[in-house]
């Protein structure tokens, strides 16, 4: 039998389903659900994704065969909606759009009213006897047809759309203001005049036949898969190249038929707040692009009872059979054709952080879901949006009070953002690359926008509503975003905007608050989040904080779930106490070298560093015993018995110097020494490739002194805690060791000064002596190596620049056109090279345990943090993962996550291959800097 291509839905049947989203994409899977579970749905039918593979493979044309399936298709079509594709007196409309596996909301094209020509336009007019319809959909079809398939676009970044500055020129010329009030003829005239238009600018006719017009619109929405935009997204939220689009041709049903027909976008539940309440918008008499493009300010759902109460109460019924048959939120797009409601698409809705923990914390409630389906549903990185920023209250309100308060619009992505005024996404970018903060202000957003609202800090628009693009996108990023204040007049080629009066420029700082929907003039420090004034500052009552609650409750879950212990990397007991609110078991990496920074230490480090003779090294280490000891003891009273790693110093020392002759005169001034003998000690301290050279356990083999020291301070700080009646579990950790003898060298003298300072003090404790692997050979060597250590803990910054050959500080200049390029699928500072570094990180893992089958395993490179990591960590069999405090909470539901969707722990897990990453922002945050 041959391959099938094309599916039909309609009438009750479905040829597809939910789960064949892979095959119909998203949108065509769920119509045929809906479809199939009896809901209105338009017929139709999805041309599939692998069709769009074929599309390329064949020079950009749709195979023969698919087109052969294709009119099989249209003539089933045909024969349901009982009207002819072409046919001068019954035409048959379609609608022509995209539909990817995943979600990439107006990235690819759309073209609707295909099949209107003079004839079938003329027949549409005898039926329906409204010439301003027929005309309108026309101008409509033209318009998108010349835009899509043509190419009649806006050419510079301040031009506007060249069809809207044919309608904006007729309007002048009728002296009207809206479009409302141009007349059939007026429409008719546009038709003309953007056919035109087409004809001059492009040298393309407008195609009159229906089967061309149907052609060129399935080729166009193929192609739209590789447009700028297009990729551009798929990279930001990794959707692979491969997956391609399906294509859906439709019924159209019109929402543009009179004050009986109206269309809206909806939600089955708030999609800011999570509150279970139906939550959209529609417009009476007005197609679908109305609502979303913003271009009318369009109704809140519930009004729709007054204007169709019939379609209103249909639909809060399909609302609660959607959720009950979907078990999720879903965003659903309808269209009433004169008094008949259809439903056009329905798709698990996006949502704030909030909402989606709120929801899935709801839906638990009700039995919908399952504690772990509801894990498995919220992805790590929402839970930055519950961590996000607010407005400092006191200064908000001094601000509105000083009359600094310019409008409001609507509260479309929570959260406070302050930043300077920039009117276009290129500048956005721009800006932002020279660390400008920036609001990126529009009129409305489009696809186009969608770098330019990634680099700012927020998005202010003058026009759409809560589903607009500006709205949906801006959530899905996490980004703050207030929409339609209609107040602001914006105008892009002077760079201002005036608002209720008063002007602002490019470049004047503005603070908008997502959460609210005010604009304000001027710059607003912004404050924590609830979450973090529950756990952080400890200002915020949990009981007066349902923000806090909700995420405690995912939290626990995610802890009965999770087989990885959490972790911080954490050198200050702020930082400890921080990293156990947030639910940190202990710390995985204590960076010994970052205490030395700290008040009144920076001296005799650089006389320890500086000396000649072991004697005056020594002379200078007893000055900083003390001191460290008191750090540690500091930290192992915060951590109350937890685990807490220290590592000894690792760093090559000249990082501890000053490089500029003022501050070395200033420092040879204070050391009482000549500035020429600073200046040679530290030339003879310089290295050419200090991240390969002096630096590591190399330090404390030639200076053993320096090693012996830390011990000693950690030992007595245990012991000092020990005897204050509080647990503690000191774990020391060798750093940059290949060799198990580098190892063997440092224990001996670690233990040795353990043993010393148990009898000097009279006190026992337990602890570990363990080791980082961190380069390859440590890793190659991890069975020898795990004879003597009692515990690894992957390095994985220095593990994938000296697996990669990559330095870690220098990288920055082509580690991003490399991913651009697709040669690295992600920034492998930030996401695991699961098969580079990873395939090293399992051997080290098997060959570890073969030796020592009870080895402690951990990570505590940047890696530790991110959600895809810890999958990782999670499938060799880690015991835990130790990231940057603020990470916690997202380590904690990755890990959970992780134990979800992959099987339980076990040798043979380790060898199953990894799991696609799950989709995830790309980042440009900095590389883990050896500038510590
Ligand atoms: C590492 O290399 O991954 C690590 C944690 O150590 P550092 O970043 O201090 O080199
Ligand atoms: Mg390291």
């Amino acid at each position: 039998m041959a391959k099938k291509y094309v599916y039909f839905f309609g009438a009750g049947k479905a040829e597809g389903n939910k789960d064949m989203k892979g095959l119909l994409g998203g949108k065509g899977a769920n119509l045929a659900e809906m479809a199939g579970i009896g809901l209105p749905v338009p017929p139709g039918f999805t041309v599939s994704t692998e069709v769009c593979s074929l599309f390329y493979k064949n020079k950009k044309r749709v195979p023969e065969d698919v087109k052969r399936e294709v009119e099989k298709k249209l003539k089933r079509l045909e024969k349901t909606a009982g009207q002819g594709f072409g046919d001068p007196k019954n035409p048959l409309l379609v609608s022509v759009r995209s539909g990817a596996r995943a979600s990439m909301p107006g990235m690819m094209d759309t073209i609707l009213n295909l099949g209107l020509n003079g004839k079938t336009a003329a027949a549409l007019i005898a039926k329906t006897r409204n010439a301003r319809f027929v005309y309108d959909s026309y101008r409509r079809f033209v318009q998108m047809y010349g835009d899509v398939v043509l190419g009649l676009k806006p050419v510079a970044k301040d031009d506007i759309d060249p069809f809207e500055a044919i309608i904006e020129s007729k309007k002048r010329q009728r002296r009207i203001e809206n479009d409302v009030d141009l007349t059939a003829e007026d429409l008719r005239d546009l038709v003309a005049r953007f056919k035109a238009a087409i004809k001059q600018k492009t040298g393309h006719d407008f195609p009159e036949d229906s089967r061309e017009q149907l052609w060129g619109a399935i080729g166009a929405v193929f192609g739209s898969w590789d447009n700028e935009r297009a990729i551009a997204y798929r990279k930001m939220y990794d959707i692979p190249d491969s997956w391609g689009t399906a294509v859906n041709v439709q019924l159209m049903v019109f929402g543009n038929m009179g004050n009986d027909s109206g269309t809206g976008v909806s939600f089955t539940r708030d999609a800011a707040s999570g509150e279970n309440t139906f939550y959209g918008e529609y417009l009476m008499n007005a197609q679908g692009e109305d609502v979303v493009a913003g271009i009318r300010t369009p109704l809140p759902i519930a009004d729709l009872r007054r204007d169709d109460p019939k379609a209103h109460a249909q639909l809060e019924k399909i609302r609660h059979i959607l959720e009950k048959h979907f078990r999720d939120m879903m965003d659903i797009e309808f269209t009433i054709q004169q008094g008949k409601l259809y439903m056009l698409q329905c798709r698990v809705g996006k949502r704030t952080a909030f909402a989606a923990i709120k929801i899935a914390v709801d839906m638990v409630a009700k039995k919908l879901i399952g504690e772990k389906e509801a894990l498995a549903r919220i992805e790590p990185d929402q839970l930055n949006q519950l961590l996000r920023p607010i407005f400092d209250p006191a200064e908000k309100d001094a601000a509105i009070k000083g009359g600094r308060l310019l409008v409001k619009g609507l509260n479309a992505g929570p959260g406070a953002a302050t930043g300077r005024i920039v009117f276009n996404s290129v500048d956005a970018e721009a800006w932002a690359k020279r660390g400008e903060k920036v609001i990126l202000t529009r009129i409305e957003t489009s696809p186009e926008d969608i770098k330019g609202m990634n680099a700012a800090e927020g998005i202010l628009t003058a026009r759409g509503g809560m589903t607009s693009h500006a709205a949906l996108v801006a959530r899905q990023m996490g980004k703050v975003c207030v929409a339609g204040c209609g107040e602001l007049a914006i105008d892009y080629a002077r760079r201002a905007m005036t608002v209720n009066g008063k002007i602002l420029k490019e470049g004047d700082w503005i603070s908008i608050d997502g959460t609210t929907g005010q604009v304000i003039k001027g710059k607003i420090n912004t404050k924590p989040s609830e979450v973090l004034q529950v756990l952080i500052e400890k200002t915020l009552d949990p009981a007066q904080s349902p923000v806090y609650q909700t995420f405690a409750k995912v939290m626990a879950w995610a802890d009965k779930v999770r087989t990885l212990k959490i972790r911080t990397n954490a050198d200050q007991p702020d930082q400890s106490a921080n990293a156990i609110a947030f639910g940190a078991e202990g710390i995985g990496l204590c960076r010994t070298e970052h205490m030395f920074f700290g008040e009144g230490k920076i001296g005799p480090m650089r006389e320890m560093i500086l000396a000649d003779t072991l004697q005056q090294r020594k002379a200078a280490l007893a000055k900083l015993l003390p001191l460290q000891r008191n750090d540690f003891a500091g930290i192992f009273e915060v951590m109350a018995g937890r685990p807490v790693t220290i590592r000894t110093i690792d760093p090559p020392l000249h990082e501890f110097l000053p490089h500029e002759e003022k501050n070395q005169r200033a420092l040879a001034a204070e050391m009482g020494i000549s500035y020429l003998k600073i200046k040679e000690r530290i030339a003879s301290l310089h290295e050419f490739n200090p991240m390969l050279g002096f630096r590591g356990c190399r330090l404390g083999i030639i200076y053993p002194e320096i090693t012996e020291m830390q011990a000693r301070a950690i030992f007595e700080a245990a012991a000092q805690t020990k005897k204050k009646g509080i647990e503690v579990v000191p774990e020391v950790m060798i750093p940059l060791v290949g060799h198990v003898k580098e190892l063997s060298d440092q224990e001996k003298l670690v233990r040795r000064t353990a043993e010393a300072v148990m009898k000097e003090q009279g006190v026992t404790f337990k602890y570990l002596v363990g080791t980082m692997i961190e380069i390859p050979r440590g890793a190659i060597t991890a069975d020898e190596i795990a004879g003597v250590a009692e515990f690894f803990s992957f390095g994985t910054n220095d593990l994938t620049q000296t697996t990669l050959g990559v330095s870690r500080d220098d990288a920055g200049r082509f580690l991003i056109p490399y991913v651009e390029k697709e040669i690295f699928a992600k920034d492998p500072f930030e996401v695991i090279d699961r098969d580079g570094v990873g395939v090293l990180m399992r051997m080290a893992v098997e060959k570890g345990r073969k030796t020592r089958p009870t080895l402690k395993i951990g990570i505590c490179g940047e890696h530790g943090g991110d959600p895809s990591s810890v999958e990782f960590c999670h499938l060799i069999g880690l015991n835990y993962v130790s990231c940057s405090p603020f990470r916690v909470p997202i380590a904690r539901l990755a890990a959970a996550r992780a134990a979800l969707l992959n099987p339980p722990l076990a040798a043979s897990a380790a060898k199953k291959p990894a799991k696609k990453a799950p989709a995830k922002k790309a980042s440009k945050a900095s590389k883990p800097s050896r500038k510590h």
